[in-house]
């Protein structure tokens, strides 16, 4: 991070207006990081990471985060949402026998879930609300 300085919220979020003012879809997390970072760099030497600016993006109410996954043939039981941390609710099924399976798990906050097959977040589509 030499030479970079962390940006606060606020100037992520006043780039994220700008970008979206210019763009109506941005196809990847990479390509947003890209674009807030360019947006900054009239301030200074502004670097947000990929993760937060993804995070704060879909926090502002001002994008549609779609989530591409890949699944994997991992079982596994899982807490913790991997895209923003919350904490996943169990998806139960009733089987035919009266008993409950469970499904998979979905996160309350964002479109994330997943099977008892665990999906990997791939790619970030972030669509910008007002048309
Ligand atoms: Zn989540």
């Amino acid at each position: 991070m030499l030479g970079y300085h962390i940006p606060s919220r606020e100037s992520v979020l006043e780039a994220l207006k700008e970008v979206l003012g210019r763009r109506r879809v941005v196809s990847s997390q990479r390509e947003l990081k890209g674009l807030l970072d360019r947006a900054m760099a009239r301030h200074g030497k502004f670097r947000v990471s990929g993760p937060r600016a993804r995070r704060i993006a879909f926090e502002s109410g001002l994008v549609d985060m779609e989530i591409e996954c890949r699944e994997t043939h991992e079982l596994k039981s899982m807490f913790k949402c991997p895209v923003c941390s919350h904490r996943l609710k169990l998806v139960k099924n009733m089987t035919v026998f009266g008993g409950t399976v469970t499904l998979g798990y979905k996160c309350p906050h964002c479109p994330y879930w997943t099977g008892l097959k665990r999906r990997v977040p791939t790619r970030y589509i972030f669509t910008r609300v007002t048309p």
